[in-house]
């Protein structure tokens, strides 16, 4: 039996990230890159417009008023070749290139239309106002976005913007999920007497997609050594094989038998905490596999505590850590354990204090009790009943 820290140690240290593919940026969202991007070209690409209005010569308005004939009109996405002449003004949109010649724009809210159809320039005019200099944002060339960087929405923009449409990422893990247990039943299928549902299956499927890993759902092995065997040699075929129920000391527990029978090294089997006592990591070959307790808290404590940091490595995530946050109970919470407690709990700001209610559950199996949770309160060993106001160590679960 090992504790809960040297646990997490073994799993990250027995893995690694995943190899590297090209794809497309509309599927790259929360990917990790792998490849440094630069810049293609100067962002803005030519001196642009930020305003509607009319481009000028600043030195053509010396004192306000002043009326300028207008030469022509630019539209975004117009190239321009003639330069604004003196005495003359371009009418312009924003987004628009300048036309050589002109150094500011005026915006539309600061003219009005002369008599003689001209345009009346109403404000003292800086030189360059209004105008975003081509480059000026990043030049050709730069590094946009560094190697190792999580794609999110502005990431995909910036990606676009410098015309990468397809990029290097590491892999996201395919992660193969079994339930197992005589008794478990797929929900919509009649339930008999002796029979549970299967509540662990849908609920990991649904935790790992969150993590935008892909789910490969193998359905329910009853709780004998052939059934086993015949869905977790299929789970092999994963980068991950998440197996639940069957780790624990039953007699028709067999997971750990029938795992390292089929040629997996068991790493750990047991660990210090409350719940998920049974828990299993083993590679076989590149699989990695987690044998998770039966009961539904187990399966939602320990995916967060031990397999969503597995995944995250395996996907790219390399300044991941493992982050605890103080935060200061809100009730009074009888906890008498020798292992490590994870609680699931809600958390909350009240003014800028982090404050925390673990729940109160009726057992491993209470996983209505969960609903609601948004972190998991991890408790030390031996700490004893825990009072209003005192601190805790709490695990953001998004
Ligand atoms: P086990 O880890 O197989 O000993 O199971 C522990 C408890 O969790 C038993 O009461 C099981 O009926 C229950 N259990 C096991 N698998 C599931 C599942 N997929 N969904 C809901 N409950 C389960
Ligand atoms: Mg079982």
């Amino acid at each position: 039996m090992i504790s809960a820290d040297r646990a997490i140690d073994t799993i990250l240290s027995n893995i690694d990230r995943l190899e590297i593919e090209d794809i497309d940026i509309h599927s790259a969202y929360d990917s990790v890159l792998a490849e440094d991007v630069k810049a293609d070209i100067d962002i803005p690409p030519f001196d642009k417009s930020a305003m509607d209005g009319y481009a000028v010569r600043a030195r053509d308005i010396t004192s306000v008023p002043a009326t300028l004939g207008i030469q022509n009109t630019v539209k975004a996405g117009d190239s321009v070749s003639e330069g604004v002449k003196s005495g003359l003004c371009v009418k312009i949109m924003t987004g628009a290139p300048v036309p050589s010649g002109a150094d500011s724009v005026v915006m539309v809210e600061d003219t009005q239309i002369a008599e003689d159809g001209g345009v009346e320039i109403l404000k003292e005019v800086e030189k360059g106002q209004n105008i975003c200099l081509q480059g000026e944002d990043v030049k050709k060339g730069t590094v946009v976005l560094k190697r190792n960087t999580v794609i999110d929405a502005p990431e995909i923009a910036i990606l676009s913007s410098v015309g990468k449409s397809v990029i290097s990422v590491y892999k996201k893990p395919e992660v193969a999920i079994i339930s197992t247990g005589n008794e478990i039943v797929e929900p919509g299928k009649p339930l008999k007497d002796g029979q549970i549902r299967n509540s662990n299956g849908p609920m990991l499927r649904s935790m790992v997609i969150s993590l935008g890993c892909k789910s490969r759902y193998l359905g329910i092995a009853a709780d004998t050594e052939p059934a086993l065997r015949k869905k977790i040699r299929d789970g092999f075929k994963s980068d991950v094989l998440l197996l639940s129920g069957g780790v624990s000391m039953g007699e028709y527990d067999l997971i750990p038998k029938v795992v390292s029978d089929l040629g997996a090294k068991i790493f750990f089997h047991k660990v210090l905490v409350k719940p998920g006592k049974p828990l299993l990591f083993a590679l076989k070959g590149k699989t990695v596999i987690f044998g998770i307790p039966g009961n539904p808290v187990s399966n939602f404590t320990t995916f967060h505590v031990f397999i969503k940091p597995a995944l995250l490595k395996m996907m790219g995530i390399t300044d991941f850590e493992v982050s605890l946050n103080e935060a200061i109970m809100d009730i009074d919470f009888k906890n008498r354990n020798e292992r490590v407690h994870i609680v699931p709990s809600r958390f909350f700001f009240k003014g800028t204090e982090l404050r925390v209610t673990p729940f109160t559950l009726n057992g491993s199996a209470d996983i209505i009790g969960c609903s609601k949770a948004n972190c998991l309160t991890i408790i030390e060993k031996n700490r004893g009943n825990i009072k209003k106001g005192e601190r805790v160590k709490v695990l953001p679960l998004n």
